[in-house]
């Protein structure tokens, strides 16, 4: 379905469009599509109670399923008009402004947010709130990084090509988080690293919106002490548009307290673009 709109900033009013054999244009006021109880944007499944009162599905469980209008019970029956509405409807991408010309629908969970490639990534130094398109991130913190330590240093130990491993020494409490610079793509790596009770978990993401166009990539880690090797080989390394910390719940190297020695990390780590395997 083609669409179209307007005025990102206001949303008083969008259009929608119906692609038949023609297209026809209307003018919907976006407070119709609003749930009449919490106020929020509506959002596919809608319920509506036997009198036709609208309540989304947040909203439904919060009022013990009885409709605030009429008492009639509500979130059993969907009201599929209004689903239908809400498909037929597109704004344009929340980063619109940055450049983006996609439409998203308006009512379903849209597969293109967390794929925009014009969504914006986080500088992931301490310190730094900068945040810009990912291709602008890497040149930033580049720069960034070579202000910061003289010479450049840090930038030239923790520059790395995908493909080839790397040693990487990390500090469990007061060093959990290593930016790794992918000079030929111009990428930047976390390795992170989380201390729980039961011992470390080690992940590395990609600080990039999970758009095709930058490529998926795999990563391989080995850790050895005395004599005891464990590996962990991720298919997939997790893109993201700044550096979390949360505990990841997948995708980690996970380093039982036993098996660690003192507050030092050492580990060999391969980064591998997937088409280049
Ligand atoms: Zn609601
Ligand atoms: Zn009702
Ligand atoms: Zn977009
Ligand atoms: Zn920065």
């Amino acid at each position: 379905m083609e669409c179209a709109s307007s005025d990102v900033n206001g949303l008083s009013n969008i259009h929608l469009q119906r692609l038949e054999n023609k297209t026809s244009w209307a003018m919907l006021d976006l407070e119709v599509l609003h749930c009449p109880i919490c106020f929020e944007p509506l959002t596919i499944p809608i319920f509506e109670c036997g009198n036709g009162h609208l309540a989304c599905s947040s909203c439904c469980p919060k009022l013990s399923n009885k409709c605030p209008s009429c008492s009639l019970p509500i979130g059993h029956n969907r009201c599929r008009a209004m689903e239908s509405v809400l498909e037929s409807v597109f704004v344009p991408c929340q980063n619109a402004e940055l450049g983006c010309t996609k439409n998203v629908s308006y009512g379903k969970q849209s597969s293109h947010d967390p794929e925009c490639i014009f969504s914006r990534c986080t500088c992931p130094a301490q310190g730094c709130n900068f945040t810009s398109l990912y291709k602008d991130l890497y040149g930033h913190y580049k720069s960034y990084i070579h202000h910061l330590q003289s010479h450049g240093q840090e930038y030239m130990r923790n520059r790395f090509s995908c493909g080839i491993s790397f040693s990487a020494k990390m500090n469990i409490i007061s060093d959990t988080i290593l930016i790794k610079c992918e000079d030929n793509k111009g990428l930047l790596f976390a390795v992170h690293c989380f201390k729980e009770r039961d011992g470390v978990y080690v992940t590395v993401s990609c600080i990039t919106p999970a758009a095709p166009q930058v490529g998926e990539f795999s990563y391989h880690f080995l850790y050895n002490v005395e004599g005891h090797t464990i590996t962990f080989k991720s298919s997939k390394v997790k893109r993201i548009l700044e550096v979390s910390f949360q505990t990841p719940q997948e995708n980690f190297l996970f380093i039982p307290q036993m098996l660690l020695r003192g507050e030092l990390l050492d580990m060999n780590i391969c980064i591998k673009h997937l088409d280049e395997e």
